[in-house]
């Protein structure tokens, strides 16, 4: 498995070095003589195990003011475009300048994952170009030094991440193929955009396989592709409102609904396998039955793997008082999940088709709440008002300092909060925030990541 990674950042952040660090000074081919356009270099680079091409793309120093920053946008398009993986690098000691901002804006446009690298991080020089970093919104910087080769271990992690990353591709599509990939390898992440999928799980004889066959059509589902017999997940692509859906993991409903499955058990196995596939799960529940152990046990899963959950009541159609049924469910989700509050109820009958109708609006909605992006300084903005509403309690007689709160990444939505002493924050404290994150910035019915870094 190989990839390739573009390097990208503007002059004198360290490109070169960087360059020279992962491919080894020998095989580079080094011209740095001052003035001297150096178009692109390519090597193999090697990280401990891992070993991939990389690319360093150089030589808009010589353009002229006015048209830089399109030569700048132009160039790290095009780089990006051919890569796997982006690696941007800043000048930690520098500080970001305005073309920094310019890369990371086309950086954040693309589809391209990124990893942030804050060059010049040894010693304690660049800590606050290491913090200011966050701001580009392009996840956690990793404080790097390519001079002095730390850092190394951080970014084999986000290499790894990237070199393990199953292409969406994996997941055996319909005959209607995936047309995402474009044919230059660049992701097309416009309108049209990857699909949101989804995927339907739950346990035996809620009426799973009759509420995929009520959404795709019974008789897409009878005469659907023959993959759906012989492969064991297929998935199966429809627009909604304009948005591409796809419902995956599809075949082991099939082949359930043919055999009879009093006694099946709930696959653990295959339930995780499609949570994991999945962005938005719904969870289906017998609403007459109630939230079972079972029920909570996927759920709780569902939280873990930071997916986007809605709880589907169904059989809505055997309850007698709605009201009644709908507040008993929600108050035992709210009692049981406090992980998934305002965890997002869909009564429906698969059977009679009744409020399925609702189901996909749902899913986009909690999808979008999902990929939410916050930006730093209503979000800095937000922590003073907590802080002065409820400050942290003094501990050993010494008080917690909270300083600074970042969104490192969406999907779920991931916090980084920078403490004095992150180890001596209570847990009621750190719950206080998490629900008051959730209520200031309409983040309800979603899995949350909320984590401590110390700072001085
Ligand atoms: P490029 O223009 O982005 O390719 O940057 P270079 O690799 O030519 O580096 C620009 C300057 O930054 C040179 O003087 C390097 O020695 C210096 N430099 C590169 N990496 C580091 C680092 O990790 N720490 C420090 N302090 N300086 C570095
Ligand atoms: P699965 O095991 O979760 O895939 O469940 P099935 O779709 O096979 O459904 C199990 C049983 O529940 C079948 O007898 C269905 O007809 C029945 N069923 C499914 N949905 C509904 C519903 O909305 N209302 C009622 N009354 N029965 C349903």
């Amino acid at each position: 498995m190989s990839f390739t990674a573009a390097i990208i950042g503007r002059p004198n952040v360290g490109k070169s070095t960087f360059f020279n660090r992962l491919v080894g000074k020998r095989l580079a081919i080094v011209s740095d003589t001052p003035g001297v356009t150096r178009d692109r270099r390519e090597g193999n680079a090697r990280v401990a195990d891992l070993e991939f091409r990389i690319v360093d793309t150089a030589g808009f120093e010589d353009a002229r003011d006015g048209e830089l920053a399109s030569r700048i946008q132009q160039q790290t398009e095009r780089a990006v475009g051919a890569a796997d993986v982006a690696l941007f690098l800043i000048d930690a000691r520098a500080g970001l300048t305005p073309i920094d901002e310019v890369l990371a804006a086309v950086l954040r446009r693309s589809a391209v994952p990124v990893i942030l690298i804050a060059n010049k991080c040894e010693g304690r020089a660049g800590q606050p170009g290491l913090l200011e970093a966050f701001r580009l919104g392009l996840g956690e910087p990793i404080p790097f030094s390519a001079a002095h080769g730390e850092g190394m271990g951080d970014l084999y992690d986000a290499l790894r991440e990237i070199a393990d990353r199953e292409p969406v591709a994996d997941v055996p599509a319909d005959d209607s193929g995936s047309d995402v990939e474009g044919t230059n390898g660049v992701t097309d992440a416009g309108d049209a955009g990857a699909p949101l999928q989804l995927a339907v799980v739950g346990r035996p004889n809620v009426g799973k396989s009759t509420l995929v066959n009520r959404l795709i059509g019974d008789e897409r589902l009878v005469t659907g592709p023959e993959a759906g017999i012989t492969r064991d997940a297929i998935s199966i692509d429809w627009l909604h409102d304009g948005r591409r859906l796809r419902l995956i993991d599809t075949a082991g409903l099939r082949r359930r609904a043919r055999i009879n499955d009093a006694l099946e058990e709930l696959s653990v196995q295959d339930t995780l396998r499609a949570i994991r596939f999945a962005h938005v799960v719904a969870v289906v529940v017998d609403a007459v039955q109630g939230i079972e152990k079972q029920d909570l046990t996927i759920a709780r899963m569902i939280a873990e793997e930071g997916r986007a959950p809605l709880l589907v009541a169904n059989k809505w159609d055997l309850v007698a008082d709605k009201d009644a049924i709908r507040r008993h469910l929600l108050e035992q989700a709210e009692a049981s999940l406090p992980q998934l509050r305002g965890l997002r109820l869909v009564p429906l009958s698969a059977l009679t088709g009744r409020g399925v109708e609702r189901l996909l609006p749902a899913a986009v909605a909690v999808y979008d709440v999902w990929n939410s992006q916050i930006a730093t300084s209503p979000l800095n903005r937000w922590l003073a008002v907590m802080l002065e509403r409820h400050p942290p309690p003094a501990v050993e007689g010494r008080r917690l300092r909270l300083r600074y709160v970042t969104q490192t990444r969406s999907r779920p939505p991931t916090f980084v909060l920078f403490a004095n002493r992150p180890a001596a924050i209570p847990e009621s404290y750190i719950r206080y925030l998490a629900n008051g994150l959730r209520e200031a910035f309409d983040l309800d019915g979603i899995p949350l990541r909320l984590t401590l870094r110390g700072s001085r």
